[in-house]
C-alpha cells in the first residue's frame, strides 16, 4: 500500500492529516492509479467523531487504522493550532465527495454509491452522471449497515467492479462497515464514508450560504435546521474543552 504522505497530528488519540482539498484530491488521483488497486479508507473526522472515539474505542481503532483522516470540522483546526501545528484547512466531505466524483468522470473510475434514504443514492447518481460527462456509477443501494445485509451488498459492489465506494450510512457505521469489509470489496481502491452528503447532492438538505461557510458557521446554521441534533451537538464545547486543555498539558 502507498502509505499517504501527509504529516499528521494527533488530537485528543485520533490522528488528523495535514491536508488541503487539493493535495486529498492528489493523494487520492494518486491511489486510484495504482497498481495493482488496493483499497484505501477515508474517514472525514470532525469533533463529534472524536468525542464518540473516546467512548467507542472500535470506532477509535477504525480512526486510528484509516488511511486518510481529513479535518471536516473546523475545531480540528483551530485545536490543530493550539498544538502550534496548524492544518492548513477545513476540507469539507461533501465538498470532496462532489470533487471526486469528477475526478472518477475524468480518469474513467467507476463509482458506487451505498446508503441514504431509498433512491436518494440512485438520484445521486444520475445527477452527478449530468455533471460530471462520462462518469460511470457501478450502482447505487439503499441497503442498511446491519450485518444481515453485509454480505449481500458486498457481492453488489464486488460484481459491479467498483473502483471507488462512497458509504452513506452515517458515522460511526459508515466507517465501520468499511473497515470491516475492507479485505472483501476486489478492485474498489478508495472507500470514503460520506454521512449526508447524498442529501446535499439531491436537494433533501441544503448547505448553509457561503457566506455563513466563511464565518465558519456551518456547524450552527445545521443546528437551527435540524434542531434534533442538539444533544450529538453538545459534543462541540466539550471537544473544544478538553482540546484546549490536551494543547495546554502538551507546552
Ligand atoms: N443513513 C442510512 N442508514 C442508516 C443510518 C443513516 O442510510 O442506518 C443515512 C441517512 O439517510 C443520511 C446519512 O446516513 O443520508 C447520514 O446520516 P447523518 O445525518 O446521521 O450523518 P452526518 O451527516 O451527521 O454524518
Amino acid at each position: 500500500m502507498t502509505a499517504n504522505s501527509h504529516s499528521r497530528v494527533t488530537i485528543l488519540n485520533v490522528p488528523i492529516d495535514h491536508v488541503s482539498m487539493q493535495s486529498t484530491l492528489d493523494q487520492i488521483g494518486l491511489w486510484v492509479d495504482e497498481e495493482p488497486a488496493q483499497l484505501h479508507q477515508i474517514c472525514t473526522v470532525n469533533p463529534e467523531f472524536v468525542m464518540q472515539a473516546r467512548k467507542d474505542t472500535d470506532f477509535l481503532a477504525v480512526l486510528q487504522q484509516a488511511d486518510l483522516c481529513i479535518p471536516d470540522g473546523i475545531g480540528l483546526v483551530y485545536a490543530s493550532a493550539w498544538q502550534g501545528k496548524r492544518l492548513p484547512e477545513r476540507v469539507a466531505g461533501s465538498e470532496l465527495v462532489n470533487h471526486l466524483a469528477e475526478l472518477c468522470a475524468y480518469k474513467g473510475k467507476r463509482l458506487f454509491l451505498l446508503g441514504a434514504a431509498e433512491g436518494v443514492a440512485a438520484k445521486a447518481g444520475e445527477i452527478y452522471q449530468a455533471h460530471y460527462p462520462g462518469l460511470q456509477i457501478a450502482g447505487s443501494w439503499s441497503g442498511s449497515p446491519d450485518p444481515a445485509e453485509n454480505d449481500d451488498i458486498v457481492e453488489k459492489i464486488v460484481s459491479a467492479e467498483t473502483d471507488v465506494l462512497y458509504v452513506a450510512f452515517g458515522a460511526p457505521n459508515q466507517d465501520k462497515w468499511i473497515a470491516r469489509n475492507k479485505d472483501k470489496l476486489g478492485s474498489v481502491c478508495v472507500a470514503i464514508g460520506i454521512g449526508g452528503s447524498l442529501d446535499f447532492v439531491t436537494g433533501r438538505t441544503s448547505r448553509a450560504p457561503q457566506w455563513v461557510q466563511n464565518l465558519s458557521l456551518e456547524w450552527l446554521y445545521r443546528l437551527l435546521k435540524e434542531p434534533w441534533r442538539w444533544r450529538r451537538m453538545l459534543a462541540l464545547p466539550k471537544f473544544t474543552a478538553l482540546a484546549l486543555i490536551e494543547s495546554l498539558t502538551q507546552r
